[in-house]
């Protein structure tokens, strides 16, 4: 990153241009980043080897038209492929490499391999959507975030340092420390309560939960902004947490496959595709683009990723087209994000969980589970069992959901062949089959 202004900075700028660009230089620079990644792909990573042949011509053009042929990539294909969907050569200047891990609601864990040039990227997207919103970088920030309890843990959490960009002096000011969410909501507003940051940054549904729990406990806790990350901010956790925080929530869509897709228009309504760095598509059952209008599953392409190229991949949401927008951005917009799984558990004297369990699969020996709220206190944990002899620590889960949840919890098990898909067709982790009495 020598001379006048590094490769971060230039990104960045590009990106406060190009949002205002034509959609026929949106385009063009399109087609010539997914030129430079096809090539790369087919050419240094085994999987694609045949993979994209249909729209590369017999003298190595590329046929846009013939886009749609290339097959959709499944997230058990990452599963399944695993080294195969690595290159084994990256282009140069593209950085080291860093991996990180992801267990979506479909079970098995996922490694994903990201470089420095992919995450130059991701910052720039979040440094435009801080330039958007106004987020002011040069205050605290607190990050809701890992599931080691060892790391970042109450009462002192872990101080990551400066969160603006590197080369605006005002943000040295300003520190981002992480609390773990394996945290009890008690504690993380307590840590809250003494740190005093400016802003929230968490999964929505730990947002909601957190909200909820302030609220219960008539918490004085305010912010400027609350920072979702991964899925949009459901209706009901965005007004929740403006009564509660007396903030407003800057709706994203991020995922650990694809990292910044979308962020909110700063003129408010929709979300603007960060389409410089990933294309979005929007298709139908038959892999078929929509309409605007139409709800389809999101397919995803990000430019910058040539360590493990991710072409055509299904992210697994739903959205769709909105209008063009009236703020004069080109960028293509889409509608809120369709969630996953946003599930909290609610106790009949007021307390709430946010669902997630961390590490404690294992236990029970499975690849697949769901945990259902089935009454006030009652939980039923469903597993498929990875080898039916041997016998799940369910003992051992049950005491964990009680120390994780609530005290009184009563839970049973109950051993299954598969988890039955949710009306999204995906099956969820984490469910709740009942809720308080309003
Ligand atoms: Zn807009």
């Amino acid at each position: 990153m020598s001379g006048e202004r590094g490769l971060p900075r230039q990104f960045y700028d590009m990106l406060m241009e190009s949002q205002f660009w034509s959609p026929e230089q949106l385009r063009s620079y399109q087609q010539s980043q997914l030129s430079q990644l096809l090539r790369h792909a087919r050419a240094n990573v085994p999987f694609y080897q045949h993979r994209l042949d249909s729209v590369f011509a017999s003298n190595g053009d590329i046929d846009w038209d013939k886009w749609n042929k290339i097959p959709i990539l499944k997230r058990s294909d990452l599963v399944e492929q695993g080294p195969g969907l690595l290159a084994t050569t990256l282009p140069p200047g593209h950085g080291g490499t860093t991996k990180a891990f992801t267990s979506g609601t479909s079970g098995a864990q996922l490694t994903l391999i990201s470089t420095q040039v992919a995450h130059i990227a991701l910052n720039g997207n979040r440094f435009r959507y801080y330039a958007w919103h106004e987020v002011d970088t040069s205050r605290d920030c607190c990050s809701v975030a890992g599931d080691d309890t060892a790391v970042a843990a109450w009462p002192e959490g872990k101080v990551l340092g400066r969160w603006g960009a590197e080369w605006d002096v005002d943000s040295l000011d300003g520190t981002m420390r992480q609390i773990n969410r394996l945290t009890s909501l008690e504690n993380i507003l307590e840590f809250i309560e003494r740190k005093r940051p400016a802003y929230l940054t968490s999964g929505p549904n730990r947002g909601l939960a957190l909200a909820l729990t302030a609220k219960r406990l008539g918490a004085s806790v305010s912010f400027a902004a609350f920072l979702p990350h991964g899925e949009a901010t459901s209706d009901r956790a965005r007004a929740a947490i403006s009564e509660a925080f007396g903030a407003k929530s800057i709706d994203l869509y991020s995922t650990k496959e694809g990292g910044h897709i979308a962020h909110l228009c700063p003129g408010g309504g929709e979300l603007h595709v960060n389409a410089e760095s990933v294309l979005v598509e929007i298709v139908d059952e038959s892999g078929a683009p929509v309409p605007p209008g139409t709800q389809g599953r999101v397919i995803i392409t990000p430019f910058f990723n040539a360590a493990q190229p991710l072409i055509r991949y299904d992210q697994g949401d739903l959205a769709s087209w909105a209008p063009r927008c009236a703020c004069g951005r080109n960028l293509p917009s889409i509608t809120r994000i369709i969630g996953r799984s946003t599930t909290v558990f609610y106790h009949p004297d007021g307390r709430i969980r946010s669902a997630f369990l961390g590490k404690s699969r294992h236990l029970l020996n499975c690849e697949f589970w769901q945990i259902a709220q089935t009454g006030p206190t009652q939980f039923e944990v469903r597993y498929v069992p990875i080898d039916a002899a041997v016998p799940g620590n369910e003992a051992a889960l049950a005491a964990r959901m009680r120390e994780m949840y609530f005290d009184d919890a009563e839970v049973t098990f109950r051993r299954v062949d598969a988890i039955p898909a949710g009306d999204r067709g995906k099956a969820l982790e984490y469910v709740s089959e009942w809720e308080p009495p309003t």
